[in-house]
């Protein structure tokens, strides 16, 4: 049988590429055609039921009954206008992708074809969704789970080559109340976080009366050629190569980052492009990455819940388009070992309703204490609560991108540029030798000379996993496959909660006749002070600093299972408690999720080690070894002298060295996985499997890559590394 690598490199040569989209208007005339926009409720909806909903939408809460189907009869209107045929409540379960369950507006009613879509239909849904993942909360508490329409994010319709759905974005819970989703927690985070702010912002300007997380999402994707990924079963079922020796030429060049795009990922791209500009996701930017074959696209921030659900649409429509080209896109963050991994870079700040962006520092001192107690409140925030942002990030697939080399480290640390350390340093202390005619300025809140600083934004470092942008942070540490609700619940809550705890402080000084401006700026001086350790200016990539952050007492965890328990401190338990987000059972029912997800992927992998070693990397090394030994043999016949086959025999007992690692360390390895199955609870079961089950795969993968070296490339059917990095 021919090799169906070679099969696969003949089918990709022959590929005809698809035609291209055209483009019947400009990006900006089908931004939004697929949304049940604003201007779209205008036109189909009373002046009163607009306003209504209009409200509703603000408030972020769910529509009222009352006005449900005048709403539901519009969207119906302007969906069967758009083509659409069927109607989905679309969610997002604990899982990672978004569900869905499609209804037909096909109804019957006296024997006779209607469509219907009630308001009912539209505000409340029950799927039978007993499947998804709960942590045990619905068989504690009650079977059923609900979908309720969010009317802070638009209706939007869901266009594939085949047909048209009516999506509707909806929380999920459980009877009892329990969030079984990522929706409900961040829209309360986004709530807490308003109303710290808003407090906070009111020492300043009594006008702003809500304020909006904001969140950018950059996206980090490889392509892949499907006829090769067809070939690989780990990159089928774990989204990553678990084996595959190092290509000669990796991505030391750096020629791919910013180049020119190759053809293909363009024609993606374009109708990727197309694709999501019509559902209103703003895709403003798309460059080749630093690894080969890898790819960024980024839209423009938006208020938070419509950009997560953005987001997940967009890995949605990545991995559906890139199948239209023949193509796979990998959303795994690390799909191939030793090279760059994949991240979801999320560009945080706060939004005032009066058109302020409370990280921009401002133009006079005023505007400048204003920025810097959120700017020090949110450092503190992430100070205090570091372990909890680490969990929030963890996955099996974030755990290979962290800490390797191109990646931030899992040490959680900011970064906010040489200048504005330097300022805040001189905050905490202020310099003695001041000359006379220069008053303190911190004292007299003349922090006036800020905003020159901040024009120089060649400060950037890149190794930092929370880095200040300017006017924004960037939590770089974020897995590319990751749901961003995920961690930015944490930080959203987190920094309410630092916001809650300065304004009791300052308030409480204020009360003892200090003040107001001196009180913020001495609670600036104390969160600056003791969340001083998180700071780190330096190389995040670097041994030396993962030796100081031991010093300075940060946490380093490497593996999921270990970082999972900072969701279960007390720290954490409080943190969301007090701030409404999560009761105890449901945080404990995330953590479960969070961990059960962790080992069924594990195990997925430590299948597929130990199959594919057998299956796929010993058969071709048994079959040179034949060929080997029966030329020695030949050798021998001839009468030759041993020397002439010295190098061959040495060849045939490499090869059976490497053979025997792989089965014995895959017995070992079994070994440790009925070890590890025997635990008391999922807890210690994880950190069983990820302490001494998940080492084997390394030391396995590298007795495999040996093979790959080793023998003939005809008989190596597993496409290698530089097959699906570079060839296009
Ligand atoms: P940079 O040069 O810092 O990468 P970009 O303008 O390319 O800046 O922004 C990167 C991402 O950050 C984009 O998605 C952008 O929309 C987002 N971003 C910009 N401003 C904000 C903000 N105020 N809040 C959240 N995200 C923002
Ligand atoms: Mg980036």
């Amino acid at each position: 049988m021919a090799n169906p690598r070679f099969s696969a490199l003949q089918t990709i040569q022959n590929r005809i590429p698809v035609p291209p989209i055209t483009r019947k208007a400009r990006p900006s005339e089908i931004f939004g055609e697929n949304v049940f926009s604003k201007t779209v409720m205008k036109h189909y909806l009373s002046k009163e039921v607009y306003k209504k909903l209009l409200a509703a939408m603000e408030h972020g809460a769910t529509i009222d009954r009352e006005i449900a189907d005048p709403v539901s009869s519009a969207i119906k209107a302007w969906a069967l206008d758009k083509g659409a045929t069927h109607f989905t409540h679309w969610f997002q379960p604990l899982t990672g992708m978004a569900a869905e369950k499609h209804d037909s507006f096909l109804e019957f009613a006296d024997e006779e074809a209607i469509d219907k879509f009630s308001g009912d239909e539209l505000a409340q849904q029950e799927p039978d969704a007993s499947s998804f993942p709960n942590g045990g909360l619905r068989s504690t508490f009650e079977a059923r789970g609900y979908t309720a329409w969010d009317c802070s994010s638009p209706v939007f319709i869901f266009e594939t080559t085949y047909g048209k759905t009516l999506c509707i974005p909806t929380i999920f819970v459980s009877y009892t109340g329990e969030s079984l989703d990522y929706k409900i927690p961040l829209l309360k985070s986004m709530a807490a976080l308003d109303k710290a702010a808003v407090d906070v912002c009111n020492f300043f300007d009594k006008r702003i009366k809500r304020v909006v997380p904001t969140l950018g999402a950059e996206q980090e994707y490889f392509l892949m050629d499907e006829a090769y990924y067809n070939l690989r079963p780990d990159l089928i079922l774990s989204g990553r190569t678990l084996m595959g020796a190092s290509p000669a030429r990796g991505q030391q060049l750096d020629d791919h980052y910013f180049g020119a795009i190759p053809e293909r990922a363009f024609a993606f791209m374009n109708e990727l492009e197309f694709e999501a500009l019509k559902m209103g996701i703003p895709l403003k930017t798309r460059h080749n990455e630093v690894a080969p074959s890898q790819f960024e696209c980024a839209p423009r921030f938006e208020e938070m819940n419509v950009a997560v659900d953005h987001g997940q649409i967009l890995m949605d429509l990545i991995d559906r388009i890139a199948r239209k080209h023949k193509l796979r896109a990998l959303l795994h963050e690390k799909p191939f070992a030793g090279i760059n991994g994949s991240g979801k870079h999320n560009n945080w700040s706060m939004g005032t309703d009066t058109g302020k962006n409370l990280l921009t520092p401002g133009s006079n001192p005023q505007e400048n204490l204003m920025f810097l107690v959120f700017f020090s409140t949110v450092i503190k925030a992430v100070y205090e609560y570091a372990d909890v942002l680490r969990a929030s990030i963890s996955s099996a697939g974030n755990d290979h991108r962290l800490g390797a080399n191109e990646a931030p480290p899992a040490i959680v640390s900011v970064f906010i540029g040489s200048q504005l350390s330097k300022m805040l340093d001189e905050i905490v202390s202020p310099s003695r030798k001041r000359k006379k005619d220069q008053p303190s300025a911190y004292m007299k809140l003349g922090i006036s000379k800020i905003p020159e600083l901040f024009l120089d934004n060649t400060d950037r470092n890149r190794t930092s996993p929370f880095a200040f942008t300017g006017n924004k942070f960037e939590f770089r540490a974020v897995g590319s496959s990751a749901n961003s609700a995920r961690p930015m619940i944490v930080l959203n809550t987190a920094v309410a909660e630092l916001l809650q705890e300065f304004k009791k402080k300052v308030d409480a000084k204020i009360k003892r006749g200090r003040k107001k401006e001196a009180a913020m700026l001495d609670v600036i001086r104390e969160f600056l002070k003791t969340s001083k350790a998180i700071r780190f200016e330096g190389d995040g990539y670097s041994d030396e600093w993962v030796k100081e952050a031991e010093a300075r007492g940060l946490a380093n965890v490497k593996q999921t299972p270990h970082a999972m328990d900072a969701y279960l401190s007390e720290k954490a338990v409080n943190l969301f408690f007090n701030n409404g987000i999560f009761g105890k059972e449901e945080l404990h029912a995330r953590y479960e999720v969070f961990i059960e997800n962790y080992l069924n992927k594990i195990k997925i992998e430590a299948d597929l080690m130990a199959d594919m070693g057998l299956t796929a990397a010993i058969p071709p090394a048994v079959n040179y070894q034949r060929t080997l030994l029966s030329n020695i043999e030949a050798a021998a016949d001839a009468g030759l002298n041993k020397k002439v086959v010295a190098a061959q025999v040495k060849i045939v007992e490499k090869i059976g060295g490497y053979i025997n690692d792989i089965v014995d360390l895959g017995e070992e390895l079994a070994k440790a996985r009925e070890k590890a199955d025997k635990q008391a609870d999922a807890t210690a079961e994880a950190k069983a499997y990820a302490e001494d089950v998940f080492p084997y795969f390394e030391k396995i993968r590298s007795a495999i890559d040996s093979l790959e070296m080793l023998v003939p490339d005809e008989l190596w059917s597993l496409p290698k590394y530089r097959e699906m990095l570079f060839v296009k």
